[in-house]
C-alpha cells in the first residue's frame, strides 16, 4: 500500500454511516404539536426497522413554536411498540431565526430498532408542531471525526486550469465560525454530491442564515469540527465556501479522504421534491469544471452520497437522477458562463452582507 492509499484509508475511517429514518420507505417528516396538558404528548409515526445499531437521533427542520419539546425513544421489538414502556430521552434543541432548528436525542446505548418520537407541550396551550426535513440515526461515538492522519497528506499538485473559478462566497461573508480544531490537509481526488435535506432559500439573507444554521448543525448537532461540506449551493445558484477544498471534509462515512463534498441546499426527495433549477445547475457545472481543471479530478469520480451509503436518501432521487448528465457536462471541454441572473445576485450580495453586519446579524 502506498502512502496516499494509507492516508485515504485512515482519513475516511472515523465516521459512522448515518441512516435516514423512514416510515413506510419515506423519510419521516413533520411532527404534530402537543396539546395543552403538559403530560399529554403527540406521537409521530413509528419508523421502519433500522438494521444498524444507533444511539443518536438527529433531526432538523422549522419549528412553528419554540415551546415544543421533542423526545425520542427506540423500540427493539419488531412488533407494535408500547410507547409507555419505552425509555424516552429529551432532545437537546437549538433554535435559529425563523424557527430553523436541530434537535438531538442521545439514547443510553447503541442498538438496532425503530425510532419513536413525540412532542410535549412545555407551557400552556398547544405547541403547533414542526416541519421536519430529515431524521437520521447513527452511532455518535463513531461519528466524531478524527484528524489524526494529517501528517500523511501530500501537498496539492496544481494542474493546468482552463475553466475559470466561479464566484464563491467566502466564509467571512456568510459569518462562518472558526473550525473547532485545526483542519487536516487534503489532496482533492474525487467529488461527492449531497443535498442538505433542508431549506432551499433563494433570497440572499435567508441563504446566508441557512449557511450559519448548517454550520451549527454540523459543529454542535453532529459534533464535527466545522461544516462538513466544501461547497454549498443555494436555491438561486450562489456558491458558498464550506471548508477549504484542500482540507479533509466530513460528508461521506469512511470515504472522506480526498473527497470534495458539494451540497445543494434543499430536499430533492419525496415528499418535498424541491426544484433543481437551471441557475443551480449552471453554478454546479461551473464548479465541477473548475475542480476538474484546478485539481485534475476525473468526472468518473463524481457520484452521489447514496452511491457510497445506500441507507441515506442523499442527494435525493431528483438530483441522483441528474448525475449522469452532470458527469457528461463535466467531461465537456469548456466552462459555461454564469447566468445573467446569477451574476446580478452575486453583485447584490456584498451590500446585503454589509447590512447584516451593521444590524449585528453576525
Ligand atoms: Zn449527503
Amino acid at each position: 500500500m502506498n502512502a496516499l492509499a494509507a492516508f485515504l484509508l485512515l482519513a475516511g475511517s472515523a465516521l459512522a454511516a448515518e441512516t435516514t429514518v423512514t416510515v413506510g420507505g419515506r423519510p419521516l417528516s413533520g411532527l404534530q404539536g402537543a396539546k395543552g396538558d403538559p403530560s399529554a404528548y403527540e406521537l409521530a409515526p413509528v419508523s421502519d426497522w433500522i438494521d444498524e445499531p444507533f444511539d443518536t437521533v438527529l433531526l432538523q427542520g422549522v419549528l412553528r413554536d419554540s415551546r415544543i419539546i421533542i423526545e425520542a425513544a427506540r423500540a427493539q421489538t419488531r412488533g407494535t411498540p408500547e410507547p409507555e414502556r419505552l425509555d424516552w430521552v429529551r432532545a437537546e434543541t437549538a433554535v435559529f431565526p425563523g424557527g430553523r432548528f436541530w434537535a438531538k436525542a442521545r439514547l443510553p446505548n447503541a442498538a438496532r430498532g425503530r425510532v419513536l418520537m413525540r412532542t410535549l407541550a412545555s407551557g400552556h396551550g398547544q405547541a403547533p408542531g414542526a416541519e421536519v426535513f430529515e431524521v437520521e440515526a447513527f452511532t455518535a461515538a463513531e461519528d466524531r471525526e478524527s484528524e489524526r492522519s494529517a501528517a500523511a497528506s501530500p501537498a496539492p499538485v496544481p494542474v493546468r486550469c482552463e475553466a475559470p473559478k466561479p464566484a464563491v462566497v467566502p466564509r467571512e461573508d456568510w459569518g462562518a465560525k472558526p473550525p473547532k480544531e485545526p483542519y487536516s490537509p487534503m489532496t482533492p481526488v474525487k467529488i461527492t454530491q449531497h443535498h442538505t435535506a433542508g431549506k432551499r432559500p433563494t433570497a440572499p439573507e435567508e441563504a446566508l442564515a441557512e449557511m450559519r444554521f448548517i454550520q451549527d448543525f454540523h459543529q454542535n448537532g453532529r459534533g464535527w469540527i466545522d461544516i462538513g461540506y466544501h461547497f454549498v449551493i443555494d436555491g438561486a445558484g450562489r456558491i458558498y465556501q464550506g471548508r477549504p477544498e484542500t482540507v479533509l471534509g466530513t460528508h461521506v462515512a469512511d470515504h472522506n479522504g480526498g473527497n470534495v463534498g458539494i451540497s445543494l441546499m434543499g430536499t430533492y426527495h419525496p415528499p418535498n421534491n424541491d426544484e433543481f433549477s437551471a441557475p443551480q445547475r449552471e453554478a454546479l457545472i461551473g464548479l465541477l469544471l473548475w475542480l476538474r481543471d484546478a485539481h485534475g479530478i476525473s468526472p468518473d469520480t463524481y457520484i452521489g452520497h447514496r452511491d457510497y451509503n445506500p441507507k441515506t436518501s442523499c442527494p435525493g432521487d431528483l438530483v441522483e437522477a441528474e448525475l449522469p448528465a452532470l458527469r457528461d457536462s463535466m467531461r465537456a471541454a469548456r466552462a459555461p458562463f454564469a447566468s445573467a441572473a446569477g451574476r446580478l445576485e452575486l453583485e447584490r450580495l456584498p451590500r446585503l452582507i454589509e447590512r447584516a453586519r451593521a444590524d449585528g446579524g453576525f
